[in-house]
């Protein structure tokens, strides 16, 4: 097919949501509720491909060739649907051009409202309606927009000219500006066009409606989206399709108006729709958070037609798509249109709600309502509240997303991005916040805004990475220019700690206890509907018997990583370095009989608190040199220091470490083999796994192998009361897997150092010095220490598998590396043969939920 048979453009009629990838979300949705809900309900228009938009990038800008032909069959369709024409004197047609990437990326692409006014036509639509004052504001609104999305005409300088003006006019809602002001204020962005273009503003429709394409086009590329979408992993190859849509009238007077409406409230998930509304006005004054929104249950009042046709409508949206549904919506001298509709993306405790209520209702079966929740995001259930609800209330806001942070404040999100570098915590303090904010709210661990509602830009990106925020707390007053809040007579500045909750909309400056959560009767519905789902077992690496106690409340099922090297740190350093300095054997042997019934008592208490579940104990893994001082606090020329010295190496993740240890220091790890057999004689039901690190060549193991049977031996545990495995973390154990596994009950693949070997990567420095920089290119979307690399370092793991369990067919195979937790990591490992993961407490009830998605083959961590 050459490119001019191509077809760049769908109508709304003819898409549906199948469509996603081609006519991105908005669009796919949009063709879609056409159908469902008639095509009285959704104004028509005409979808511009997401392949379009890539071959335009990919052309270096250059309009595909047969794109604006069918861009203008397609407008003379929907001119001939609708009985206007774009630009007409007397009664003209406006479309809105709106973005709409595959995944929703909201307010990071860019959006033309009102195409079409020209001064003939501005005149035409206010005879047409008569309504000049209408006919004015959206003219003077497109103007502005057009002029600030495709010309970049600064939108500060817009605000500036609006405020001057309402200022002249003793006035302060735009609504009380009226015609002549409205005309003066075309006049003024019409002066700042020109300033900033050196042209005139077009009055040909056509140059418009091009020019606005183009401008979303390229904001595919702009660096707010391409931000985004690197924190939010998006590919840029994507791009996204353009919406050309007839535009329906919010701000046509008091029988209009534009709100945003949840199926379910969009915060704790309860069954009631939620939203906002704004009557007179446009959907971007909801959103922009500059208007405070009314909320949607007024709706009933103001106007009670309208506000049971858009219950109704929800139901029946949220029926067809099995999910809770996130919708625009305008209605034009009481009409109700709806504008988008898409999955909504909800708070973690919303998720779990829905999911649980949506079984009960018989809307979605069990293994549906699962795959409905974003896994990673239940992080969120897990992060504290604040524990002292006695505190003293600065002030209040919106409740917008829960969990409740504390840290300095910050007036910039650049400060954030600062203040995280160092490791400092920080809440980010905002009038409203807009797209270019968003790095800062990676790094804050909350936010805070005086203005806007539950749908404002920060509720929204807030709740969309988990993090809590209040927002529209009308009585703090943020003054950047000075650096300050201030409520009452209470003044605070940057650097002034301030502690913000997010599920009550509470805001201290009490140094108020965070507290860890408590996980809700919702949650274990549906974390006991995973486990009877999953086939993957959930275990926890955790070294302390705290730790081992907060995993099984979140549902381990076991240890499968018990790290011993920190039980040899703190108070225990010295005797740790005696072992390792001593100057004979004797006195190698008096130091480990020293540590050897502190380490007993260790592993008593973890398998007491595992009671009777398995344990995996690794034997001693890190070089020597981090349990000995640093040389340089040693005195010079003494022999303590030339042995330290002597210890140090080039490379010591690569060196002396794992199981060459138990080759070159064999009496350490028999220590701690006794250790753990005396332990577990002490314990009903111990049960004992213990395993081996970092081991590349099968002689290894089968050395220190006989060494554990003969300690067993030796303090009588019998043969068959304890296993033996290793871990399967370096490339070559991968490749030797069969000849590894004859001396292996279990192998548990360390997917840390396998990452590390595999790619050559250092775990401890790629993420601050490489990682950025690969991301940026294209290289990686994600660090490799997050997310497993399938096809390189998962192969390695899949080949392992393979191998070990051609040598022994019921080999047990664990992974305990960081991807344990990690939901994408966890559908590989579902699907590579594996028996369980074993992750930090708590990620173990992501790792429950992600296990079985992985079964019931929900795609991990995606929004739909
Ligand atoms: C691993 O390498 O994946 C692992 C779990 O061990 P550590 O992180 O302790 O090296
Ligand atoms: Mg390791």
């Amino acid at each position: 097919m050459t490119s001019d048979q191509r077809v760049w453009v769908h109508d709304f009629a003819t898409g549906s949501r199948e469509m996603r990838d081609l006519l991105g979300g908005k669009g796919a949705n949009v063709a879609e509720m056409t159908r469902i809900l008639g095509a009285d309900r959704v104004p028509g228009g005409f979808t511009i491909t997401t392949e379009a938009c890539v071959a335009y990038m990919e052309s270096g800008g250059a309009t595909p060739a047969g794109l604006d032909a069918q861009v203008a069959d397609a407008l003379a369709r929907l001119e001939a649907q609708s009985g206007r024409t774009l630009g007409d004197a007397d009664d003209p047609l406006l479309v809105s051009v709106r973005s709409g990437a595959r995944e929703s990326m909201p307010g990071m692409l860019d959006t033309v409202l009102n195409l079409g006014l020209t001064d003939r036509s501005v005149e035409g639509l206010a005879a047409r309606t008569g309504n000049p004052r209408f006919a004015w504001d959206s003219y003077r609104r497109f103007v502005q927009m057009y002029g600030n999305v495709v010309h970049g005409v600064s939108g500060e300088r817009i605000e500036q000219e609006i405020r001057a003006l309402k200022a002249r006019r003793g006035v302060t809602e735009d609504t009380e500006l009226d015609v002549d002001d409205l005309r003066e204020l075309v006049t003024t962005f019409k002066g700042l066009y020109r300033e900033a273009t050196g042209e005139d503003f077009p009055q040909d429709p056509q140059v418009q409606l091009d020019g606005a394409i183009r401008a979303v086009f390229d904001s595919w590329t702009g660096e707010r989206a391409v931000t985004y979408r690197r924190l939010n992993r998006i590919p840029d190859s994507w791009g996204t399709a353009v919406n050309v849509q007839q535009m329906v009238f919010g701000n046509k007077g008091e029988t209009s108006g534009s709100g945003v409406a949840f199926s379910r409230d969009e915060v704790d998930g309860s069954p009631e729709p939620s939203g906002d509304f704004l009557p007179n006005a446009q959907g971007e004054d909801v959103v922009s958070g500059v208007r405070t929104p009314r909320d949607i249950r007024e709706l009933a009042d103001w106007q009670p037609a309208v506000h049971e046709q858009l219950m109704d409508i929800l139901r029946t949206l949220e029926r067809h798509y099995g999910d809770m549904q996130d919708t625009e919506f305008t209605v034009e001298e009481g009409h109700l249109y709806m504008l988008q509709t898409r999955n909504a993306k909800r708070p973690a405790q919303a998720a779990v709600r829905f999911a649980v209520d949506a079984v009960a209702e018989g809307l979605l079966d069990r293994g549906a309502a699962i795959a409905t929740i974003d896994a990673a995001s239940l992080d969120a259930l897990l992060h504290p509240t604040f524990g002292n609800l006695d505190y003293t209330v600065l002030a209040r806001g919106v409740a917008a997303s829960p969990g409740a942070a504390k840290g300095e404040i910050v007036f910039t999100a650049k400060e954030a991005v600062a203040a995280a570098a160092e490791g400092r915590e920080v809440v980010l303090v905002r009038p409203f916040t807009e797209a270019d904010d968003v790095a800062g709210f990676h790094a804050a661990r909350g936010i805070l805004t005086s203005e806007g509602g539950k749908a404002s830009h920060a509720a929204l990106v807030a709740r969309g990475m988990g993090r809590p925020a209040v927002t529209g707390a009308g009585d703090v007053e943020i003054d950047l220019a000075a650096g300050e809040m201030r409520v009452g007579d209470v003044v605070l500045r940057a650097g002034d700690r301030i502690a913000i909750n997010g599920t009550t909309g509470g805001i201290t400056t009490d140094d108020v206890p965070l507290v860890e959560p408590e996980i809700s009767a919702e949650f274990l519905t549906v974390l006991g509907w995973c486990d009877e789902l999953r086939t993957l077992g959930v275990r926890t690496n955790a070294d302390t018997p705290q730790d081992a106690a907060k995993a099984i409340e979140f549902g381990a099922e076991g240890i499968g990583l018990c790290r011993t090297e920190h039980m040899f740190l703190g108070d225990r350093q010295p005797l740790m370095a005696d072992v390792i300095l001593a100057a004979d054997d004797e006195a190698r042997t008096r130091a480990i009989d020293a540590l050897r019934p502190l380490q007993e008592a260790d592993f008593e208490e973890i398998l007491r608190t595992m009671a009777g579940r398995p344990v995996t104990v690794r034997l001693l893994d890190p070089p020597l040199h981090e349990f000995l001082p640093h040389p340089h606090d040693l005195p010079e020329g003494s022999p303590e220091r030339a042995r330290v010295e002597s210890l140090q190496e080039a490379n010591p993740m690569l060196g002396t470490r794992g199981v060459r240890l138990g080759i070159l220091m064999p009496a350490l790890y028999e220590m701690q083999v006794r250790a753990l057999f005396t332990a577990a004689a002490k314990v009903d039901g111990a049960n004992v796994e213990v395993m081996v690190p970092l081991v590349d060549y099968e002689r290894e193991l089968e050395l220190v192998r006989a060494l554990i049977e003969r300690v067993a031996q030796e303090t009588g545990v019998p043969d068959g009361a304890y296993t033996v495995g290793t871990m399967i973390e370096l490339p070559r154990a991968c490749f030797l897997a069969d000849a590894i596994a004859h001396y292996a009950d279990f192998f548990s693949f360390g997917t840390n150092d396998l990452t590390q070997t595999g790619l050559g990567f250092s775990r401890d420095d790629i993420e601050a010095r490489i990682l950025a920089r690969y991301i940026d290119v294209g290289i990686l979307d994600r660090s490799p220490f997050e997310t497993i690399d399938s096809p390189g370092v998962g192969q390695m793991l899949r080949m392992g598998a393979w191998l070990g369990r051609k040598t022994k067919r019921d080999l047990k195979l664990g992974v305990c590396g960081e991807h344990g937790g990690d939901p994408d990591s966890i559908d590989f490992f579902h699907h590579s043969g594996i028996d369980y993961v074993s992750c930090s407490p708590f990620r173990v009830p992501i790792a429950r939920v992600a296990a079985a998605q992985a079964a019931i083959g929900a795609p991990a961590g995606v929004w739909a």
